[in-house]
């Protein structure tokens, strides 16, 4: 496992960070965001889809617990499982079919579907501050290890680095 902390100041700057989360993707990766509700998570989701080229609105899942999106390179499942009553249901969901290896997992409050999603790659825990948020990224396995990799390469984002 690595860590990796990150400052992001404002909500460009978590779109941005997803952006490059995006662009570090291969296609399988399942990533795990954690934080309270207005911490960020689905302002991340965003930057993420709009970098592949999604045009138009993004919000919470919260009712239907998924939402897919069909983007020219990289087809992505957005869940939001606030809601979700036991981890079963997402069998009942159809989870097993979202785990095809090419499909990326962004989960908002993954700890509800614990059991039965896969095993994180990557980890993100956003916590409050004063004047913005902080991340902490950790990765598990190579895959999660390719990400931070990645994202510790892109320039962008050493500016955010503690
Ligand atoms: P969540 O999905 O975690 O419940 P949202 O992304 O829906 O949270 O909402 C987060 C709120 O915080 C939005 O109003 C967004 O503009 C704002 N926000 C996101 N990232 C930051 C940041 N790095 N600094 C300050 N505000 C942020
Ligand atoms: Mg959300």
């Amino acid at each position: 496992m690595s860590t990796f902390p990150l400052f992001l100041p404002d909500t460009e700057a978590m779109e941005a960070f997803g952006g490059s989360l995006a662009a570090c993707t291969n296609g399988g990766e399942a990533i795990y965001l954690h934080g309270d509700l207005g911490a960020g998570k689905t302002t991340l989701v965003r930057g993420f889809l709009r970098a592949l080229g999604h045009v138009g609105a993004v919000k919470s899942p919260t009712y239907t617990l998924v939402e897919p999106y069909e983007l020219a390179t990289r087809r992505t499942y957005h869940f939001d499982l606030y809601r979700l009553g036991e981890p079963e249901e997402l069998e009942y969901m159809g989870i097993r079919d979202y785990l095809d290896g090419e499909a990326v997992l962004l989960v908002e409050w993954p700890q509800r579907g614990e059991g039965v999603l896969p095993a994180a790659d990557l980890d993100i825990t956003i916590d409050y501050t004063e004047s913005g948020r902080n991340l902490t990224l950790r990765s598990h396995g190579e895959r999660g290890r390719g990400l931070v990799d990645c994202l510790e390469g892109d320039k962008s984002q050493v500016a955010n680095l503690d």
